[in-house]
């Protein structure tokens, strides 16, 4: 029974890829010495991976800033603005940050969601004439770089029909499917090369088999797998992060040596694609989840899988569910867990011998040490059911329709808000955060070891935020914030304050190039001991007559952005999130904030692969954002806050969500994006943003206003705010100023000149 792995996260347990990169960029580090970083990296997390017993380790899983650029630089698919001669590591990195081999700046490649996982891919640009050659040797070094160290290796790449998929055309429109048969020579001499070098398995990872495929793409499938059976190495094809049912026919018909299936997030998979298993195949199963941090119930996947080992016998593999790039690296490092929650956790490294022990649950099953592994997990379900909170459950159980519904409709509520705040046409404010400047951020840090007492901490925190209501006021500003200097992150914040939530010290994972996120885990049942937010707003409140929004993160974002347990439906978990800001919402109101934002910028990402399973997602998430906000009486006004423009397939739940004003990105479209809440007549008030808060341009007076009669052309006035694209954290005060000055001057030149 071969165990392998689809790919080992690069970062490193301690992030050394991120500073060792960040270092080079900063002209702090030799070339050499980053490659030398980079290879002691792969080193140690090949070396893991065989010690824990794995028969195939992954190359090609390492990259210096994304595998699909890596993939990208391979086939020669570097875009002219960015190349000068030959494809070298610097090549890579102009791609990704944006420059020309000159220096100057050039538009670096779009980054985007890679599937429904966190991680942010470089979206590879394809012209007509586009051609393939293979132009950097970077994987070819690897597998003889580990063969080297002893090992034996499986290269994992992505397929054809993925990377094509994934990539965008430029220049003349056309069809990137004209492009499949030069791709394909490419990847016949990709195969080639690595059988030359002793390879007998390849994996060609194919997650766009999870999507909804026209039949021209299903066809892609079938004829390039066709072809690419006459290479002289096995190919594994891999389908994860959802079901690949709905195409097991074709899949099931094509000429691969093996296939893996992502087990974890489809286990109904198992049975038809095994009973559909060609003799000369092997299966791999995808049992061990690659996108989260949860130990395995190894007993009970021993139990489902025993039929398939003693059917496939040596034909059955064992694999995590997809790559452990979404993982954190070693749970060996957390010092700081409580032992019952580091019992419940595996990372990366845990998860390789997760593997080897379900390994032995399959083979000896009446062993010992089977046994042993049998008790443990048990003994954690037990553990772990006796910690439930039964408050938690009751208080859920008890739900009504009436909690998810405001008192009245807007049309009712909105004359209601008007009398107690009173504010202008387009009346103007910001999405909530302030500069957080390199001295709040010492101030959190010193806090934080200890060596600023939390008293004065929160005095100087009170300072910085008496001086931003200060600013807005003199800015003129209708509708003020506190501005957010005390939240280090907008999830981090609230899950540090909520009960059934808890944090890593190291627990990293990459989102794209350096960067990484370190998501909180959402490991028990959650609810609010006590306010998270109110004295912040209090206070701010208590230094001005003008409104200040109270600011939370909506519940649906809180869910996405965490390691969630998976005992619950996620349904169930994003209902209790949701009681616990609803609890926020009440504490706020009752203080008398007139008006609360729930910020949801993570609404559109928790949408399935699948269209067909959208409506299923959407009914819950906008049931939960609901259960936050309808304890809100009707003259308190509710603001919700998405920082992206795409409303055409979601427009429907956005009106259903009931926010009383929401807040949206637009001005990079000029505005036309409200096309869709114009035709869908959305009743509510809408914040489009006049200016794109990502670049530090300032936007002229007149531009916000041209911008602003764009929108009033698609909406009626009195249902318009005027206000950036998202929050101002990252800009300075020297940028933000002039811009919001002339926000509102615009506004007041609007309200003038209408
Ligand atoms: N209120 C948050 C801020 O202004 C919203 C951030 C976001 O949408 N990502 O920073
Ligand atoms: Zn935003």
């Amino acid at each position: 029974m071969t165990l392998h792995n689809l790919g080992f996260p690069r970062i490193g347990r301690r992030r050394e890829l991120k500073f060792a990169l960040e270092q080079y960029w900063r002209g702090e580090l030799s070339q050499s010495q980053l490659l030398a970083q980079a290879a002691e990296l792969r080193r140690t997390h090949w070396q893991w991976q065989s010690e824990a017993g794995l028969d195939l380790l992954p190359v090609g899983d390492f990259a210096y800033y994304d595998q699909v650029l890596t993939l990208s630089a391979t086939l020669g698919v570097i875009p002219p603005r960015h190349r000068q001669g030959e494809v070298d590591l610097d090549t890579l990195f102009r791609v990704a940050r944006g420059r020309a081999p000159t220096g100057t700046a050039a538009a670096a490649a779009e980054m985007t969601k890679y599937f429904n996982t966190n991680y942010h891919y470089l979206v590879p640009e394809l012209t007509a004439e586009q051609q393939f050659s293979l132009c950097w040797s970077q994987w070819f070094d690897e597998v003889k770089e580990a063969q080297a160290q002893g090992y034996q290796v499986k290269p994992v790449l992505l397929g054809p029909i993925t990377f094509l998929h994934l990539a965008k055309t430029v220049g003349e429109p056309f069809d990137k499917l004209q492009l499949l048969p030069r791709l394909l020579l490419a990847y016949q001499q990709l195969l080639t090369q690595f059988a030359e070098q002793g390879v007998s398995w390849v994996q060609l990872d194919e997650p766009a088999l999870a999507l909804e495929l026209s039949p021209l793409w299903q066809q892609a499938y079938a004829q390039a797998y066709a072809v690419l059976q006459t290479a002289p190495v096995k190919l594994l094809l891999a389908s994860y992060y959802g079901s690949v049912a709905h195409h097991q026919q074709l899949i099931s018909a094509l000429p691969v040596a093996g296939l893996h299936l992502d087990l974890v997030s489809a286990p109904e998979q198992l049975a038809p694609f095994a009973a559909a298993l060609r003799s000369e195949q092997i299966l791999s199963a995808g049992v061990i989840n690659g996108r989260n941090v949860w130990a395995a119930d190894l007993d009970l996947l021993a139990q489902t899988l025993a039929p398939y080992a003693q059917q496939l016998g040596e034909r059955l593999w064992l694999a995590p569910s997809c790559s452990l790039l979404h993982t954190p690296v070693d749970l060996e490092v957390e010092t700081e867990l409580t032992a019952a929650l580091k019992a419940r956790l595996a990372f990366a490294r845990q998860k390789l011998t997760e593997l080897r022990e379900l390994q032995l649950l399959l083979q000896q099953p009446d062993s010992e040490v089977a046994a042993v592994i049998t008790q443990r997990c048990r003994a954690r379900r037990t553990r772990q059911a006796a910690d439930a909170d039964t408050a938690v459950a009751a208080r859920l159980a008890a739900l009504g329709a009436q909690d998810f519904n405001r008192h009245r409709d807007f049309s009712q509520r909105q004359p209601l808000q008007q009398a107690r705040l009173r504010l202008p046409l387009l009346p103007t404010t910001t999405i909530g955060s302030f500069p957080q400047t390199a001295a709040i951020r010492q101030l959190r840090n010193r806090w934080r070891s200890g060596e600023l007492p939390a008293a004065d901490y929160t005095r100087l925190l009170q300072q910085i935020t008496k001086d931003t209501i200060e600013r807005q006021l003199k800015l003129g500003l209708d509708v003020l914030v506190h501005g957010e200097a005390e939240r280090n992150d907008m999830v981090e914040y609230f899950g540090e304050q909520l009960q059934g939530i808890g944090f890593t010290r190291y627990g990293w994972v990459q989102s794209y190039g350096s960067r990484c996120v370190k998501p909180p885990l959402i490991y028990g049942d959650v609810s609010r001991p006590a306010p998270m937010t109110l004295a912040w707003a209090e206070y701010a409140q208590s230094l001005t007559d003008k409104p200040v929004k109270g600011m939370l993160t909506g519940p649906v974002t809180l869910l996405h952005w965490s390691f969630v347990r998976e005992d619950l439906p996620r349904e169930t978990i994003a209902y209790q999130l949701g009681l616990a800001i609803r609890d926020e919402v009440a504490d706020l109101q009752q203080a008398g904030i007139s008006i609360i934002q729930i910020d949801e910028p993570a609404f559109r990402e928790g949408l399935p692969l699948k269209q067909s399973d959208w409506t299923e997602y959407l009914r819950w998430a906008v049931a939960a954002f609901r259960l936050s906000a309808s304890v809100a009486r009707d003259d308190t006004q509710i603001h919700t806050h998405m920082c992206y423009s795409e409303f055409n397939d979601t427009i429907a739940a956005i009106a259903v969500l009931d926010a009383d004003v929401i807040t949206i990105e637009t001005s990079r479209s000029h505005m036309a994006l409200l096309d869709v809440f114009e035709v869908y007549e959305y009743p509510n008030e809408i914040g489009p943003g006049v200016y794109d808060i990502h670049s530090p341009n300032i936007p002229g007076v007149e531009e916000i206003v041209a911008l602003m009669a764009q929108a009033a052309k698609r909406i009626p006035l009195r249902q318009l705010w005027v206000n950036p694209d998202c929050g101002l954290k990252t800009r300075s005060w020297d940028e933000v100023e002039p811009a919001l000055r002339n926000m509102v001057s615009a506004a007041r030149e609007l309200r003038w000149r209408l």
